[in-house]
């Protein structure tokens, strides 16, 4: 009875302390936050590397770890029990994939980080969009062992490449891994390195953003410390985890309009009967503000809010945070919809432009817009123009169909109206392919 009772409208009215949350957030100097997607081939290594990463960095214990490891040893998996770390639920375990996008959050003397884990499988590429999409960089992890690279690249390691700088990522650290199986070569790291470069740099990535680190998820050389294998004695460059601390986050607008997508929701403890959580993307929030959720367009205000699972009585743009909200029907709010400043909410369109690269032809087409969590039906209506892709000048005007691989603006129409604005990520997609992705114009 006492549960039921318990509904958001009766919950009491919650005061706002009218804070100056820009002066608040300017007087501690705090640590910079950074969410990065990792992306590469399957089986090079990924979910290792990153198991190991966190295990180094103590963001999880050696408990753990050991239980892991001995799981990992019954089912004749042992080499499996770093990435685990990431891959939490028994079914993914078993099958020794990374199934859903796990977030997982590290800290060093610098930064705090989130990583938004991006499977390698075929598949899963709406994980890694979702990720991908939040990211302010990507670790592209490569198989260094003989022949595994050259696969790779044809693989997916060029696709996710090309899709994450498509969305606007500029900087990307190139983790080549597993050293140990090519003895810590050097010809081999620098055969990569330029290879990869050369690829990236067609790719539109700047050479300045691009950065080569040579490294083992499995021993764990050149991750936290320097590797310990003699063969590496030749390698004076910074490790993984010295090349992380280097990121710059991107630059937050803190005094835009409040936009934060909506990641997840939570329904029904009793002391939060309704929560929901993301990244804010602009703008500041605090506790008893109002804001409207589109596209639905209700109100609702703020009860609470944590920030890295902390309560906190304000937040800004570039935070992960969980907010509870009063006032509204949970009707109203699904994942991918936007909670927005009440004074200046984001518009719901039907139509957009879009500077995307192709993946595969593109002509008038039905397709699918994923931005995040959120995907809507809908159709390419209309090619602009065929671009350069260095200076994005038009080569030609409306062309009636693309080659994949060329960068194209179009216009885009949606069977609903959806929250959108310049400049989102978005990721076109046709019959499970990604067939396109871009900056929303
Ligand atoms: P993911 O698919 O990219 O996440 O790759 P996993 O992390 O699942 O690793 C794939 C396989 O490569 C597993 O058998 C790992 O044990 C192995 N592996 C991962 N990292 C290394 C490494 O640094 N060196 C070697 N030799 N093998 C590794």
């Amino acid at each position: 009875q006492g549960v039921q009772q318990l509904s958001v409208q009766e919950t009491p009215k919650v005061k706002s302390k009218n804070i100056d949350v820009l002066a608040e957030y300017k007087k501690v100097k705090r640590k910079k936050a950074a969410n990065f997607v990792v992306i590469g081939h399957v089986d090079a290594g990924k979910s290792t590397l990153m198991g190991r990463l966190l295990f180094d960095l103590k963001a999880v214990d050696e408990r753990t770890m050991d239980k892991y490891r001995k799981e990992a040893e019954r089912i004749g998996k042992g080499s499996f029990a770093f990435a685990w770390v990431l891959d939490q639920g028994t079914e993914e375990r078993e099958r020794g994939v990374t199934i859903d996008i796990a977030t997982n959050k590290f800290e060093t003397d610098k930064t705090n980080f989130t990583i938004l884990d991006a499977p390698g499988h075929r598949d899963f590429v709406p994980n890694m969009i979702a990720g991908a999409s939040q990211a302010d960089f990507a670790v592209l992890v490569i198989d260094a062992s003989t022949g595994n690279f050259e696969s790779g690249l044809k693989g997916q390691t060029k696709e996710h490449a090309l899709l994450v700088r498509s969305i606007g990522v500029q900087r990307i650290i190139v983790a080549v891994n597993k050293m140990d199986a090519v003895d810590w070569s050097q010809g081999r790291f620098e055969e990569i390195s330029q290879q990869m470069s050369a690829f990236l740099t067609s790719a539109g990535f700047q050479s300045k953003n691009v950065t080569f680190v040579p490294c083992s998820g499995l021993e764990g050389g050149n991750i936290l410390e320097k590797p310990s294998n003699p063969k590496a004695s030749w390698y004076a460059g910074p490790t993984l985890v010295e090349e992380l601390d280097q990121s710059e986050p991107s630059t937050y607008a803190l005094d835009k309009p409040l936009r934060m997508t909506i990641n997840d929701v939570f329904r029904g403890s009793m002391q939060n009967p309704l929560s929901v959580s993301g990244r804010i993307e602009a703008g500041n929030v605090q506790v008893g503000e109002h804001v409207v959720v589109m596209p639905s367009g209700e109100r609702a205000q703020i009860r609470s809010l944590e920030v890295d699972d902390e309560p906190q009585d304000w937040a800004v743009a570039g935070q992960n945070v969980v907010i509870n909200l009063t006032d509204i029907d949970p009707i109203h709010l699904k994942t991918g919809d936007v909670l927005c400043s009440g004074v200046s909410p984001i518009l719901n369109v039907r139509e957009f432009k879009a500077k995307v690269l192709a993946f595969d032809h593109i002509t008038p087409m039905n397709i699918e817009v994923h931005k995040g969590r959120l995907h809507v039906p809908g159709r390419i209506g209309q090619l602009i123009g065929l671009l350069d892709k260095s200076t994005g000048t038009i080569l030609k005007k409306k062309p009636k169909i693309v080659q994949p691989g060329s960068v194209v603006r179009v216009v885009v129409q949606l069977d609903q109206p959806v929250p959108l604005e310049a400049p989102s990520r978005v990721i076109l997609r046709a019959n499970g392919e990604t067939v396109a992705a871009g900056l929303l114009e």
